[in-house]
């Protein structure tokens, strides 16, 4: 069988050549990384966790007409994704203080804010993701006012979505992070929801009891990150039945 050509290797994920034109296939890790790549470890079983979670958001946007890159999985660690021209921005939706914030402006991680912060920070691992303002993004030409406009939006309708599905199953939204791509149809171009949303790139934290399942626990050394994930996709029904523990008279 023919190799298949590697496009980009990233920390969390690699991207081959899809099989038809316009096709990227994005294949899930397991490769941890925090602190940008100071902390690394090997999760056994991270990658195919965050490819059916990440399957199960990106269908449900594009089951409420919100477009994104993914296509269909086509196995435990890979996806068929739309090929896109990613927009240097890494778009962090907030809900609750928490990480970067809660250091940046001293307010206590838990926080509820007053409404949806949505912040910027522009993709590069040398500087570190700086945060960045609207001003910086027009003055450099990373996206136009019309692009940040539909970014707004799509962050914003992603933010319901996901809040309203975690709430469901007894889970905080408190923050993400998605990444946009631009596709061209035609003469057109439209921005779509690309990358992942997986617990790597969300906060998720039990309503109850205020327990972590996402990756913090890798960044902040809390316990089995597996099975903080495997505990998201065991709620959200996205486990197969096998992996799920059976009810008893008691629970
Ligand atoms: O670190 P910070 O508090 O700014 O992160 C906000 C949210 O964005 C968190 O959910 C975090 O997991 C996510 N994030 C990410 N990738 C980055 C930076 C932040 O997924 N490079």
């Amino acid at each position: 069988m023919a190799r298949r050509k590697k496009i980009y290797e990233g920390k969390a994920k690699i991207l081959y050549e899809g099989p038809e034109p316009g096709t990227i296939v994005q294949y899930f890790k397991d490769d941890a990384t925090a602190f940008n790549a100071e902390k690394k470890d090997v999760i056994d079983g991270k990658g195919v966790l965050n490819n059916r979670l990440s399957e199960f958001f990106m269908t449900g946007l594009n089951q409420i007409g919100v477009p994104t890159h993914f296509i269909r999985r086509l196995n435990m660690r890979e996806q068929l994704v739309r090929n896109c021209e990613i927009v240097p921005l890494e778009v962090i939706v907030r809900n609750y203080a928490a990480g970067t914030m809660s250091k940046r402006l001293g307010i206590a991680e838990g926080t509820q804010l007053p409404r949806p912060i949505v912040e910027y920070c522009y993709k590069d691992d040398a500087l570190g993701d700086p945060l960045v303002t609207e001003e910086h993004i027009a003055a450099f030409g990373w996206a136009s006012q019309q692009d940040m406009d539909d970014i707004l939006s799509l962050a914003l309708r992603v933010n319901d979505f996901m809040s309203g599905m975690m709430l469901a199953v007894g889970i905080r939204l408190v923050d993400f992070k998605i990444e946009i791509g631009r596709v061209f149809d035609g003469d057109f171009q439209r921005l779509i929801v690309a990358d992942e949303i997986s617990p790597d790139s969300c906060r998720l934290w039990d309503i109850e009891t205020g327990q972590k399942l996402d990756k913090d626990v890798f960044r902040r050394d809390l316990g089995s990150l597996t099975d903080a994930y495997s505990e998201v996709a065991r709620r959200l029904g996205v486990l197969p039945k096998s992996n799920v523990a059976k009810p008893t008279l008691i629970n």
